[in-house]
């Protein structure tokens, strides 16, 4: 998108992508893998349709139909990213880009040969890859990343996922739903660790209802087999030591930094002991003219918040002065029901010592999952102790994310809670549970 601007507004611009024309967002991460959640929600929809009145028999997986139907959406988003690369003049140069010197990249070309190019201002934006934990027999067993796993044609008989955070909880949930018997082995105390421990335990709770078996303070030792064949995890936890079996492997351990091997020491640019890349609040690296976005500066990991650095810099590039220290970022996990959140937690409240009043709601009370079924989960808000104003909002449900956004927008415009509170809001929306939820939060005490 920088490169769209910068190419639009009359600069020359080149950019150098080693693979994902787009890159990894509608490629490999965030479109492919909410594709085939969606056919996961369909069989799952399809599988309970009696409960709505509506007789099935023989639901069956193809896998092959899903990963086409990915596939279509991806040829698509490839076709608009190229027309936008062709309408703002950029060059696309198709290789693995490297400093050779401060503001200089040689490029190895995908199609051969090499070819150097230089410029007053260079943007950093090399994302990041998928870790695979130091572990015994764990690289032997050729693990599927989120990748790989965006990429089977079969539905694994027993899939075990290694890491309780949402890339490995989403598409645990949808192979579940494809017809795969889930393990998710989480060597933390709950699935979902950044997250407040009664969030985290309603999504155990409802995945555990679906049929998921999770296992947390569980930590692997080893690995034994090969990923879709067979693949033997062995585990300690407080019962002692245990091995699970499955057919396939799943690793959703965290992230790397794609930083190593590609020269910024030439370009004099520093990284944390993480290898992201250092910035400052204006996204600037420490070497002068060249700026470093995404996950690649230690951002937090999502699209938005690329898109969010890109603002920044295209608008420090134009003489502004806009830094990342004062944005809200909301995020959704895309489960279902999906996680939606924004602002404070209770954790974080206690952590940073920040008194709140908290009032929740359960989904149930409100009235649209009345007609839809979809009663789990619940909402949960923090306001001032001491004033009116709205600090955080976690929610499990049908459209959270679509609910929680109403609630960015009150954050935003420091509105106090009373107004969403009294507002008139539309009966039988989802939304309509911020009413009775703010309804909930509890008087100031005096
Ligand atoms: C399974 C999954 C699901 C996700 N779902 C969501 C979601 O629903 N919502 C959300 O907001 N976020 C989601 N994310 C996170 C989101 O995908 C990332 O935060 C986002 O894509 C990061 O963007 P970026 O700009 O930092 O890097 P990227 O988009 O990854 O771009 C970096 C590009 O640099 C290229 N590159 C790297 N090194 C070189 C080199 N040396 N030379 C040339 N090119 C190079 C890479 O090929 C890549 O295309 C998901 C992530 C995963 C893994």
């Amino acid at each position: 998108m920088l490169a769209w601007h910068l190419g639009k507004s009359g600069k020359k611009v080149a950019v150098v992508e080693r693979r994902w024309v787009g890159g990894s967002c509608p490629a490999v991460a965030c479109l492919p893998s909410k594709n085939e959640l969606w056919s996961a929600r369909i069989a799952h929809l399809v599988r309970n349709a009696g409960r709505f009145g509506t007789l099935v028999d023989g639901v069956r997986t193809d896998m092959l139909k899903v990963r086409a139907r990915k596939q279509d959406m991806i040829d698509r988003e490839i076709a608009f990213h190229l027309q936008a690369y062709k309408e703002s003049g950029v060059d696309l140069v198709m290789g693995n880009g490297r400093f050779v010197a401060p503001k200089a990249i040689e490029i190895l070309l995908n199609d051969g040969g090499m070819r150097l190019l230089d410029g007053k201002e260079v943007v950093v934006n090399v994302g990041s890859h998928a870790a695979i934990p130091d572990l015994p027999g764990l690289r032997d067993a050729r693990p599927l990343t989120h990748i790989e796993a965006l990429e089977l044609d079969e539905v694994p008989p027993h899939l075990i996922v290694l890491g309780g955070g949402y890339t490995g909880v989403e598409l645990a949930q949808a192979y579940l739903r494809f017809g795969s018997r889930v393990t998710i082995i989480e060597p933390g105390p709950q699935i979902m660790g950044r997250e407040d421990a009664d969030v985290s335990e309603e999504i155990r709770a409802l995945l555990s209802r679906e049929g998921m078996k999770i296992l947390v303070d569980t930590r692997p030792l080893g690995v034994h087999g090969s990923s879709g064949d067979a693949v033997t995890v062995s585990v300690r936890t407080d019962a002692g030591e245990r091995k699970i079996e499955g057919s396939h492997l799943l690793v959703a351990a965290g992230r790397i930094a794609n930083t190593a091997d590609i020269g910024l020491d030439k370009a004099g640019i520093a990284v944390d002991t993480r290898g992201f890349i250092r910035v400052n609040e204006r996204l600037e690296t420490t070497a002068a003219g060249i700026w470093a976005i995404g996950e690649c500066a230690g951002s937090p990991q999502f699209t938005h918040v690329s898109v969010d650095d890109f603002r920044i810099v295209r608008d420090n590039m134009a003489g502004g002065n806009r830094g990342t220290d004062d944005r809200l970022v909301p995020y959704v996990m895309f489960t279902d029901p999906p996680l939606a959140h924004v602002g404070l937690s209770e954790r974080q409240a206690r952590e940073q010592g920040i008194p709140v009043r908290v009032a929740n709601l359960p989904m149930r009370n409100v009235l649209r999952t009345q007609a839809t079924d979809e009663t789990e989960g619940f909402m949960k808000v923090l306001v001032g102790a001491n004033d009116d104003r709205i600090l955080g909002f976690t929610m499990i449900g049908s459209e959270a994310g679509e609910v929680m956004a109403a609630i960015q927008t009150a954050i935003l415009a420091e509105l106090p809670y009373p107004k969403l509170r009294d507002a008139v809001i539309t009966h039988l929306t989802v939304a309509e549970g911020l009413g009775p939820l703010l309804g909930n939060v509890p008087a100031r005490s005096a």
